[in-house]
């Protein structure tokens, strides 16, 4: 790894060390989550002037009122994706920096990951480049529709809020699926995993959580 991708300081693998603890306390187990987290730099993932805060448990700012999710939701989330056994094809809708879809990429076969501003899409394909991250694709789209041309998907994992589940996703849902999701409108979000059954959905509430809205169309 190169002296930018390792990092030093406060941006070194001692301090990634530290994250890795405070999720353990924070109730994360599952071991290759944690240590996909430890071997990951979500530095790169920041903008330079918030490399220093890269390992908080915080959300930051990347640029376009958008924010990289906090350590303990990425983990969460693909945790919630993981408990029921591996995955080959997940959809993440939000790509956002690009540091879950780097995340997902070390634990499944193949992701699939949409957002709808380019400028932050370009950015975050350098980032899972730098990487040699080759088993993700990108899409400049809007999520809410899904990725129809690879579905069905065997996990969907939503990084923004919708005020309802989309239809769209579920329908691009594979029997025994899991798609992970907060809803709700303005802050108050519930974070949501459904499983598709062979007969239907089953909803389960998992934890209040804030995220950026979900919202229609593309930016160019
Ligand atoms: N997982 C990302 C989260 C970024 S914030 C990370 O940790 O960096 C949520 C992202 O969802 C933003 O980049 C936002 O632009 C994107 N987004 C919001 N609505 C969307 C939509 N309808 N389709 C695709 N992406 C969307």
């Amino acid at each position: 790894m190169n002296r930018r991708l390792q990092g030093v300081g406060m941006t070194s693998r001692r301090t990634r060390e530290r994250m890795i603890n405070r999720l353990q306390e924070q109730g994360i187990a599952n071991p290759a989550v944690l240590q996909t987290m430890l071997d990951t730099p979500r530095h790169i993932f920041v903008e330079d002037a918030f490399a220093s805060r890269a390992y908080e448990d915080t959300a930051l700012p990347i640029g376009f009122n958008q924010t990289i999710s906090q350590p303990y939701i990425v983990a969460r989330m693909t945790e919630l994706l993981l408990e029921r056994g591996p995955l080959d094809k997940v959809l993440e809708v939000g790509t956002g920096s690009g540091y879950q879809t780097a995340i997902l990429a070390q634990l499944v076969k193949r992701v699939h990951s949409v957002e709808r501003i380019y400028p932050l899409q370009q950015r975050a394909r350098r980032c899972l480049q730098d990487l040699r991250l080759r088993n993700v694709r990108l899409k400049h789209t809007d999520g809410g529709w899904g990725w129809e041309e690879y579905a069905p998907y065997d996990g969907i994992l939503v990084t923004a809020a919708p005020p309802e589940v989309p239809e769209p996703l579920l329908a691009q849902m594979a029997r025994r699926s899991i798609l992970v999701i907060p809803v709700g409108d303005g802050r108050a979000q519930t974070l949501m995993r459904i499983t598709r059954t062979e007969v239907g959905y089953q909803m389960e509430d998992i934890e209040p959580v804030s995220f950026v809205p979900l919202l229609p169309g593309m930016v160019s």
